[in-house]
């Protein structure tokens, strides 16, 4: 068994590479932003602001997060309803960034997503997963690229749902979010000393997955 912990900021590509890696080496793909993604659409549904810490803590307990992996990828449920296809919105992403800040909502979450690497060969993407979740992954990559870059990617699963937001929203919603990711007290978003720096603001699709692929291979084999 091995793991690989795939960590960067919004829109680097971390779930796309991950799902066509985890599908290339037949490793489950783990997803830990949509964990916060549903927690921040579970508050936003029950009208709690999501940076209301004193609201949320106490309400963590009535929250059930499951997750079925299939050919398709990560599904996600909370509470038993499926919300897959209702956390990809810009409301929802800043609302999981804001979620994130509360240390009691990774200390929540902090045993599943460990688990779930205890007991499958994984590529787990994230922000703090080779710095915390997983400091001893078989691999450590660390993906970037040009925050202009990350955000026309963004603009693109947006329009593909017919979300009308504008390029300078993005931007501005994916330079906050790295802000917001890396200033916070707790596990913050930071390249772990022992990660791969690999930046795809000059690299398509196939050669990010070819590249990464390249590097698995190297440390799996040894
Ligand atoms: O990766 P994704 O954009 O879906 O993550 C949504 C938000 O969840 C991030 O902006 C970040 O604040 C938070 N997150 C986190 N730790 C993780 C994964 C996601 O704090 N391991």
């Amino acid at each position: 068994m091995f793991s690989v912990a795939l960590d960067g900021p919004a829109g680097a590509g971390k779930s796309t590479i991950a799902k066509e890696i985890a599908k290339k080496f037949q490793i489950i793909h783990v997803d830990t932003g949509a964990m916060y993604r549903a927690i921040a659409l579970y508050f936003i549904k029950h009208n709690i602001d999501t940076k209301d810490i004193n609201s949320i803590v106490p309400k963590l307990d009535s929250i059930k997060i499951s997750i079925n992996f299939t050919e398709q990828g990560q599904r996600i449920y909370i509470n038993n309803e499926d919300i897959t296809d209702d956390i990809r919105t810009a409301e929802v992403s800043m609302g999981a960034s804001n979620v994130s800040a509360i240390p009691e909502v990774r200390a929540f979450l902090l045993d599943t997503q460990r688990d779930l690497a205890k007991h499958n060969s994984v590529i787990m993407d994230g922000r703090d997963i080779g710095t915390v979740i997983l400091p001893d992954a078989t691999v450590k990559i660390f993906l970037t690229a040009k925050a202009e870059v990350r955000a026309t990617r963004r603009l693109k699963e947006y329009q593909e749902k017919d979300e009308n937001v504008s390029f300078e929203e993005v931007l501005r919603d994916v330079i906050k979010r790295d802000e917001n990711d890396s200033s916070r007290a707790t596990a913050p978003l930071k390249q772990a000393d022992d990660a791969f720096l690999v930046d795809t603001s000059d690299m398509d699709f196939n050669q990010s997955v070819e590249y990464i692929s390249n590097i698995i291979k190297e440390r799996t084999q040894k």
